[in-house]
């Protein structure tokens, strides 16, 4: 056979792996990351790519209601012209977490790159804060070898999601309500009529967006009508909101 027609197929298998381990969201091929709650009970609803003056405090209004609890995985440039709203969020009972200081692609970027853009970013909100975050998730979720030991260098456990609807599409909810559903289709078969949380042993992380990695007033609303319509729902499931810490700690008995 030709030297080429077996290089050609193994060249492509590399790539493939490199797309699969850089840009899928449970890929554990470029390091360790957290991908699911243990427990079926446990819903960690994730926003990302704020602080957002025009959204994040109506959606701090909104969790409020439901006594819900969320991370929110934040850009260091914005921390630094509201750190007040950074603030109130974590008053307000929630996580946050590092999303990188201007929201580049981190697969494209160097090890120097990557370490000053967690380390800007990081020092936003430890300034904001008085204490440093623990969790970060890389922009568009893409990492390459150096993203997560960079992470690592500086505390951070790496936080990915198992459902990502794609709220930031100029769409109506009434688009990205259904794309929600199969939380609370996983919600029903885990936790529904005389089935045992156990069957189900991990919950959702859900990876939705309060900001705009390119304007940082950017029009979140049809995020803020479809959590209207579904966390009154997913509440009646049995499902409980909690941070990405609570996610990971050991389940009430
Ligand atoms: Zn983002």
């Amino acid at each position: 056979m030709h030297a080429l027609l077996i290089a050609v197929p193994g060249a492509l298998t590399t790539v493939g792996v490199i797309a699969y381990g850089a840009g899928y969201p449970r890929a554990q091929l470029f390091g360790r990351t957290i991908c699911r709650t243990n427990s079926a009970r446990k819903l960690a609803l994730t926003f990302d790519d704020g602080p957002n003056p025009t959204i994040t405090p109506r959606l701090l209004d909104l969790l409020d209601r439901y006594n819900a609890q969320a991370t929110f995985f934040l850009i260091g440039r914005y921390v630094r012209e509201c750190p007040e709203l950074v603030q109130e969020t974590v008053a307000r009972g929630h996580l946050v977490g590092n999303h990188t200081e201007t929201h580049p692609n981190l697969f494209r970027r160097t090890q120097r790159e990557i370490r000053i853009e967690l380390r800007l970013c990081h020092d936003a909100i430890s300034n904001a804060l008085g204490s440093p975050p623990k969790w970060f998730r890389p922009p568009f979720g893409m990492r390459n070898p150096w993203v997560i030991p960079a992470a690592r260098e500086l505390g951070y456990g790496t936080v990915m999601w198992t459902l990502i609807p794609g709220d930031w599409r100029e769409k109506r909810p009434e688009w990205l309500i259904p794309r929600m559903q199969p939380i609370a289709d996983r919600a029903q078969r885990s936790l529904g009529n005389g089935s045992k949380a156990d069957s189900a042993p991990t919950g959702d992380i859900l990876c939705l967006h309060d900001g705009a990695h390119r304007e940082m007033n950017g029009d979140r609303s049809r995020t803020l009508a479809a959590l209207e319509y579904w966390l009154p729902r997913w509440r009646d499931l049995g499902l409980e909101f909690v941070t990405i810490q609570e996610a990971v700690s050991t389940p009430a008995a």
